[in-house]
């Protein structure tokens, strides 16, 4: 069965692309191939069932500084199609989208089944061809037609988008096309550590930087202890930007955190010796400082070898400069990682350096084009993972459609 474009994967990326090809080129017959028996699987799936659309992020060289792999790929593509234009473009489609305090999209209805059924009735409308459970094995190409080979039958086309996602089964596929790629590793994990310090405080939330100095890394943001080690947006960021080299440690490093951020141990070594002539009757545990919750505080002070019941006025320089050091580098052996929230992508994928960005078009084979998560590209987490899809699945449609 000949069509004008097949796209392998009918996920996020392929259905965005299909669509927008659809529009762009209401003649062109279109083919989604999926291997599953359900398609949109992830979508369905995403934020929690919500699906985290994109991110209210609307300058591209801020944007990009949320993909660790594909940082420099997507900086002209982001100027052709980004966070702005998604929104339009559900909200075209009756779609409302609504920001949270942190900048995450969702739909007002907080259903992924609402992206869903947009996408579903869009393709119908469209006359775009779905096949379910329809896996590729096989793709060749002969007389400038790209053939393709599934469990259950043979199709082509003139264009070909691959968008399979992190699934890395079809990567000897499209190896045997030229392409090379990047071993696929996890990204967006969270830290599993046993510690005393921490063992009694799941639950306990603050501000704090983080440092791997093994791999030379550190971030900052929102830090979360739970029952298995360290979570949080802060500790996200550097497992995305660290995923690769974390997997070459094994997932067994240190990790070094500053529970006040901003200042070291010095500046805190000072204050600290403020706070003992000030409060010099007051038991150390009782009152947190430095606004930090107050079990955590309690834990560090005793970590610090202070007991309990010691006064300020008690404490020696010493205790106060393994207390400053407590608050601004606790270390901390990180042994595993564990999923968060069930949600992972995966870095890895064809290499950036073989797809030429303006079209998401390979530079070794003509009419064959990849988006979404096949692509070396990842973000951390926040929607930026499915503005990547969409960014991609929308240029290379336009691209497929164009009349050159
Ligand atoms: C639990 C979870 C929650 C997430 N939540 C969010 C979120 O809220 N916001 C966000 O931005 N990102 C989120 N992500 C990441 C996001 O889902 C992915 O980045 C995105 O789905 C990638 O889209 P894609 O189209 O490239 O791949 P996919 O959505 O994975 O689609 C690829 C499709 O290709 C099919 N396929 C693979 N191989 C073949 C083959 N050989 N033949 C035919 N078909 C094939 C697969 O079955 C699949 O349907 C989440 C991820 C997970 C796991």
């Amino acid at each position: 069965m000949k069509y004008d474009i097949i796209i392998i994967g009918g996920g996020a990326a392929g259905f965005f692309a299909a669509i927008n090809a659809a529009e762009l080129d209401p003649n062109a017959k279109i083919l989604i191939l999926e291997r599953g028996k359900e398609v949109l699987t992830k979508v369905r799936i995403s934020g929690g069932g919500r699906c985290n659309v994109t991110h209210a992020e609307f300058t591209p060289s801020e944007l990009i500084k949320k993909y660790p792999r594909g940082e420099k790929e997507l900086r002209g593509p982001f100027h052709s199609f980004m966070t702005g234009d998604t929104i339009a473009w559900f909200e075209e489609r009756g779609i409302e989208l609504k920001i949270e305090e942190d900048g995450r999209m969702f739909p007002v209805s907080d259903s992924s089944e609402t992206i869903i059924d947009c996408f579903l009735s869009e393709t119908q409308r469209l006359g775009i061809e779905i096949l379910k459970n329809h896996s590729v094995q096989n793709i060749t190409s002969e007389n400038e037609q790209w053939l393709i080979n599934t469990n259950n039958g043979d199709f082509s086309a003139e264009k070909l988008l691959v968008a399979t996602g992190s699934n890395p089964k079809i990567w000897k596929l499209l190896e045997g096309l030229g392409h090379q790629m990047e071993t696929a590793v996890p990204s967006l994990f969270t830290f599993n550590i046993k510690d005393e310090r921490i063992k009694e405080l799941p639950g306990v939330a603050t501000f704090a930087s983080v440092k791997i100095p093994e791999i030379n890394m550190e971030d900052e943001g929102p830090l979360l202890i739970t029952h298995w080690g360290l979570s949080g947006p802060a500790i996200l960021k550097l497992s995305a930007w660290g995923a690769r080299e974390l997997n070459e440690l094994s997932y067994k490093f240190k990790i070094q955190v500053n529970w006040l951020a901003h200042q070291n141990s010095e500046e805190i070594l000072e204050q600290l010796l403020e706070l003992k002539l000030k409060h010099a009757k007051q038991q150390l545990t009782k009152y947190a400082q430095f606004d930090l919750p107050k079990r955590l505080w309690k834990s560090l002070v005793l970590a610090s070898g202070i007991s309990e019941t010691d006064i300020w006025a008690d404490i020696n320089k010493k205790q106060l400069v393994t207390l400053s050091e407590q608050l601004t580098k606790s270390e901390f052996s990180v042994d595993g990682k564990s999923t968060f929230k069930e949600e992972f992508v995966t870095a890895g994928g064809i290499k950036l350096n073989e797809v030429n960005f303006k079209t998401f078009e390979s530079k070794l084979q003509k009419n064959l084009y990849f988006a979404g998560e096949v692509l070396n590209i990842d973000a951390i987490t926040g929607g930026f993972n499915f503005q990547n899809a969409w960014t991609g699945g929308y240029l290379a449609a336009k691209a497929m459609t164009s009349l050159d």
